[in-house]
């Protein structure tokens, strides 16, 4: 063994010990069997978790979407765009709209910002312990992941496109290198007409539902047909007002 199999060995070797020290009777058997495949094993339960989601954005996006259909979107909230440091409103029509994390509607401690569900011990989304809520919390791992996912889908390209098994989702040719993360319906367009969706429904826009990775070239002329689109759609608008 080389000098640094050695040490990452050893290093490991410790990881492990703590992780075994750390982890308790009761524990997502997924994250256990995934946190001792990884070359670098995690050394904490709580890093394990956080692990485990990270390498599975799109189980992380559907499970916050489902947790959030169980909450529904509280009484009298609509999709509104504002001042994100005075009432926490998404600035732009880019971020996806999280009623629990709007002042007005915020739930504090021990229930998740994104979804609105409890975040249960190492922030997972079950009470596997019967602990009740952590109250130290106020987002599930996997949400974190999921909020990652829906703000900047372009950083999982790769997975993207291996779910499409390397094909255009738009030509159906193969992708190239250069190829992008789209939005099917546009989000502009989702803010615009679609506004009157019922949450949790308008995440899906967000979420793996409305994501495709397209050629650079289709991309372009797709953008550019939306561009039209939009410019019609605001001339219409001013000749109605
Ligand atoms: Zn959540």
């Amino acid at each position: 063994m080389s000098g640094w199999e050695t040490k990452k060995a050893e290093r490991n070797r410790q990881s492990l010990a703590r992780l075994n020290r750390a982890l308790p009777r009761i524990f997502p058997s997924a994250v256990v069997s995934w946190a001792l495949n990884r070359p670098f094993v995690p050394p904490t339960p709580r890093l394990a978790i956080d692990s485990y989601w990270r390498a599975h954005p799109i189980r992380a996006d559907r499970l916050a979407r489902a947790l959030a259909n169980r909450s529904g979107a509280p009484r009298g909230w609509t999709w509104q765009l504002g001042d994100s440091h005075n009432h926490g409103l998404p600035a732009t029509y880019r971020t996806p709209p999280a009623p629990y994390r709007e002042h007005a509607y915020r739930q504090g401690p021990g229930s998740c910002c994104v979804c609105g569900q409890p975040v249960y011990r190492f922030g997972w989304h079950v009470d596997l312990w019967d602990t009740g809520a952590n109250m130290n919390a106020s987002w599930h791992c996997a949400c974190v992941i999921a909020w990652q996912f829906w703000n900047a889908p372009s950083g999982y390209a790769r997975i993207l496109r291996r779910l499409q098994a390397r094909r255009c989702g738009q030509s159906g040719g193969r992708l190239w290198k250069s190829a992008e993360v789209d939005h099917r319906v546009p989000l502009f367009r989702v803010w615009s007409e679609l506004r009157q969706t019922r949450w949790p429904g308008l995440l899906d826009y967000w979420g793996l539902p409305n994501l495709q990775v397209i050629n650079r070239d289709v991309h372009v002329t797709k953008c550019a047909i939306e561009a039209r689109d939009r410019r019609a759609a605001h001339l219409l608008e001013a000749e109605l007002n």
